[in-house]
Formats: structure tokens, sequence, C-alpha cells
């Protein structure tokens, strides 16, 4: 699974990936221009909530390993859903209104279905209307990767999971505050494990 433009790939996350990560960050809303993906890096230098909490528990020492752990299209196929492996694997969108974490409220931690990484905390989830999941955080800087989508005619900005580089959703300058971001994210590409 290639990069796209030079961003990281899951081989990047190990030790020291999150400093890569930001640099391509940077690179990419020099390069873009896209104010959504300026406002994103500049959300990425700024603290985030749970992080403390989470610094014993996120991404890098708590998935499969992260680095090398490419999959090919059957094995993904054969471990995923017909609908996950659209959505994660060939970048499909849900239909709105339809996913299982839309009006989701419990308290706890969204994790990637693929690969089960930790991408999304409770407290940053929000009702944008939109019919998808959103949040206006994740759950750390190098939880997601961001990569310039300019299919169907639009200039969007994707979101994958930083572990599995699964499509997790697109990222929109129109959240709320503190970040002014809205993550929307396919509830197929997410599962869900509650505190305590
Ligand atoms: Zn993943």
């Amino acid at each position: 699974m290639p990069g796209v433009a030079g961003l990281g790939t899951p081989a990047d996350q190990g030790k020291g990936g999150g400093n890569r990560q930001q640099a391509a960050w940077r690179e990419l809303a020099r390069h873009s221009g896209n104010p959504a993906v300026v406002r994103a890096v500049t959300l990425a230098e700024t603290p985030l909530i749970r992080q403390a909490a989470d610094a014993s528990g996120g991404n890098e020492d708590s998935v499969m390993g992260g680095a090398g752990q490419v999959k090919s299209a059957e094995e993904w196929r054969a471990e995923l859903s017909p609908e996950q492996y659209a959505v994660c694997r060939c970048s499909a969108t849900e239909p709105p209104f339809s996913g299982k974490w839309y009006h989701h409220r419990e308290a706890g931690t969204y994790v990637c279905v693929a690969c089960r990484a930790k991408l999304f905390a409770s407290e940053a989830k929000y009702d944008a209307g939109s019919g998808w999941p959103a949040f206006f955080q994740p759950l750390t800087r190098t939880s997601v990767t961001l990569h310039p989508d300019h299919g169907k005619g639009m200039r969007r900005t994707e979101i994958r999971c930083a572990n599995c580089d699964s499509h997790l959703g697109h990222l929109f300058p129109d959240g709320p505050r503190p970040t002014g971001m809205r993550y929307c994210i396919n509830s197929v590409a997410l599962d869900f494990l509650p505190f305590g």
C-alpha cells in the first residue's frame, strides 16, 4: 500500500513515526492549499484530549505491530464483511443514517474495525446532522493519516487508519469548537470499546 503524496504509511508509524507524520502533514498543507488540511495540521500540533490518559495504550503500542502489516486483498476479504471490505479497502461510503454508531452515545473508544487500532474518543463525538458519525478530533495526533482525494470531481481530504491504511472517511472544516474540524467517519469502519 503505497503512501500518497509522500505521506506516512503504516511503516512510518513506529518509534518516531509521529514526527515524520507531522512533517508529512505540513508538507501536504503547504502543497494542497486546502484550508481543511492546514487546520488539521494546526490541530495535530496542539494537545489532544485524553492524550495523557492514553499514553500507555495509544496506537503505537496497542495494535498489531503497525509496520509491515501489509495484507493482500484476499486476506482482507477473508477477514472483513463485504460491507467492511467495500468501505475500508475500496473507499466506499455507507449510506447516510444507516450506520450503527451514528446515534451511539456510550462512553468509550472507537477503534478501527480492520485492525483494532484506537482512533476516536467518545468525548470528541458530536451530532453533525450529516448521517455519519462525526468527531472533532482523532484520539491522538498519530491515530489517522490524511490524504488528498480528488475523486468524484471533488477536492476532499481522505482520512485513513494510520496503522493499517484502511479508509475511514473524510475531513471537513465545518466542525465545532475547539478544532472547527469534522472527521466524518463511516460506521462500518469502526468498532467500539466501552469504558470499564
Ligand atoms: Zn486500522
